[in-house]
């Protein structure tokens, strides 16, 4: 029997695997839970201070920063503040978060609703987000309540977020603050950074802004494209130049009076104005002060009058050299795109990819009623405590007798001898996580009556369908486990125990259900159903 995992995947460990590929010519599969590793950072936040930019390259930007993507004077900012904020107030979208903070006057419990929604806000739409804080409110309204509660209650509710490492922190960071700080919670952008994990210059200014009125300007992502375009900068937005610009440009803008308002207001127009596509221009509140649209303007009027330009509007004038924050020479203007030239595109590094034999091991006789088994991810890395059908990571180029022999031993590791007999190959499910492109290659394998397994070590339990529905499982387990129930004569999605049959009752085997003996199938089966998902 298997031993409990909790000390599989420590941080050395990870390190190690995400950048040795001499581990996988070594032998053709291993332990998935060792394998599938965390990214190296936190969540991506667009938050972090530019770590390589000296005090020199900070002094050298100020001086050369062309006046054409600084705000001009006092009364420039002030239009700019006005003119969001009025239109904040008018047309702001009624969400959770801003109805429970508006409505708190406890500081504490106002910074601790804020942290939430921005945690959860982090790389996942609003429409998404709702219901999730919503459940999470009412189930732990205030720091000590989430303080007691178990890393795989928040596991449970986080299940579907995806970036598990999120729930992990908050409750994490809850702990801190009660068992610390008296459960009150710190009070400035740099306090909170430096105390809360997790926490990067974003979340700790957008906390200290909307829950203590602290002046702190803020950048995330549609912050960043509402910048660029009102300051036509068309340099890469992730470099360090450019990010210091937007940090400082922030800070510039952030309204004294009301910050928490001016920084939710700068996102909503991101989030619902200035859209990364169809940007609405002719809605926008700062469009007078936009030098994209004035761009725009400029490049219709030449290009319709065949002039190389107007001379009375305002273009960057950079003293020398090629301005840092245009775009370079070598992308010019796309008449096309309009506005949404700027930002520039990031250029992003495709996820890696990696192979997974998994199982969908269940007793469908089992006394009370049908049952699977599920083993426990480690407590630290990627999906951290949650849990998954037991499965090994494989090499992409193992044969289907590879992968059979690796997943029985796998099985056999957690619940003794087992036969290796209607061990099925139903299908291939390819998840995306935020740096993995994993591709599941998904068995069944249903025990007959004579061979029950009712006791499993610690890090595994057997559990029934409907409390693997609301188990801490991820996305990609869930569509694991539809495929196992999409392919199970006499069964469907949702159906009832009493539905569920055994596999040596099956009909003969459709096309993408070999039985293993007869399955020698090349990498990837091309017959096998396939289900793709994204990130999560
Ligand atoms: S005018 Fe258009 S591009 Fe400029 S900030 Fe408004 S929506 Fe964005
Ligand atoms: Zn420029």
């Amino acid at each position: 029997m298997k031993k409990p995992r909790a000390a599989v995947g420590n941080q050395s460990g990870r390190r190690k695997e995400a950048s040795s590929q001499e581990g996988k010519k070594k032998c053709a599969f291993s332990s998935s839970q060792s394998k599938l590793s965390a990214p190296s950072g936190t969540i991506p936040e667009f938050s972090e201070t530019p770590a390589g930019l000296s005090r020199q390259q900070k002094a050298l930007l100020q001086a050369s920063v062309s006046p054409y993507h600084l705000f001009r004077d006092v009364a420039e900012v002030t239009a700019f503040q006005e003119s969001l904020l009025g239109w904040y107030d008018r047309k702001k979208r009624d969400l959770p978060w801003r109805r429970l903070v508006e409505g708190e006057v406890d500081l504490d419990r106002r910074a601790y609703a804020v942290w939430v929604s921005e945690v959860m806000l982090q790389q996942t739409q609003v429409a998404t987000v709702i219901n999730y804080y919503t459940r999470w409110m009412q189930k732990w309204p205030t720091l000590q309540d989430l303080a007691s509660a178990s890393l795989e209650e928040v596991n449970q509710l986080w299940a579907g977020l995806g970036y598990y490492s999120r729930g992990r922190w908050l409750q994490e960071g809850a702990q801190k603050v009660v068992e610390e700080l008296g459960g009150h919670m710190p009070r400035t952008a740099e306090t909170l950074q430096r105390f809360l994990p997790g926490v990067g210059r974003y979340t700790a200014g957008a906390i200290a802004s909307i829950a203590f009125g602290q002046a702190a300007g803020v950048v995330d992502g549609n912050i960043i494209r509402v910048l660029c375009r009102v300051r036509a900068i068309g340099a890469e937005p992730s470099s360090s130049l450019v990010s210091q610009h937007l940090w400082n440009l922030a800070q510039q803008l952030v309204d004294p009076a009301r910050p928490g308002d001016f920084n939710q207001a700068a996102m909503e127009l991101g989030a619902i104005v200035c859209t990364p596509q169809r940007p609405l221009c002719s809605h926008c509140p700062v469009q007078s002060l936009c030098r994209a649209r004035q761009r725009v303007e400029r490049e219709q009027l030449s290009a319709s009058q065949s002039l190389p330009g107007s001379g009375d509007v305002e273009e960057c004038a950079p003293n020398t050299g090629q301005c840092p924050l245009c775009a370079p020479p070598t992308e010019p203007w796309d008449q096309t795109l309009g506005v949404t030239n700027f930002p520039r595109k990031a250029s992003r590094k495709p996820p890696r990819e990696e192979c997974s034999a998994i199982c969908v091991l269940e007793q469908p006789k089992a006394l009370g009623g049908a049952c699977i088994l599920l083993v426990q991810r480690p407590n630290s890395g990627l999906l951290a405590g949650l849990w998954e059908f037991p499965s090994v990571n494989v090499n992409a180029e193992a044969s289907g007798q590879h992968q059979r022999e690796a997943l029985l031993q796998e099985l056999q590791s957690w619940v003794g001898s087992l036969p290796d007999t209607h061990l099925q190959h139903l299908g291939q499910v390819v998840h995306t996580f935020s740096h993995i492109k994993m591709t599941y290659q998904v068995y069944g394998l249903a025990l007959e009556e004579h061979t029950p397994v009712t006791i499993v070590p610690p890090g595994a339990r057997w559990l029934t369908r409907e409390d693997f529905h609301t188990a801490a499982v991820s996305t990609a387990m869930k569509k694991v486990f539809r495929m196992y129930e999409g392919q199970q004569p006499g069964t469907c999605k949702g159906s009832k125990r009493s539905q569920v049959a055994t596999l040596s009752k099956r009909k003969k085997p459709s096309p993408g259900q070999q039985v293993l003996e007869s399955f020698f199938p090349p990498q990837v089966p091309t017959d096998a159903p396939s289900l793709n998902s994204a990130a999560q």
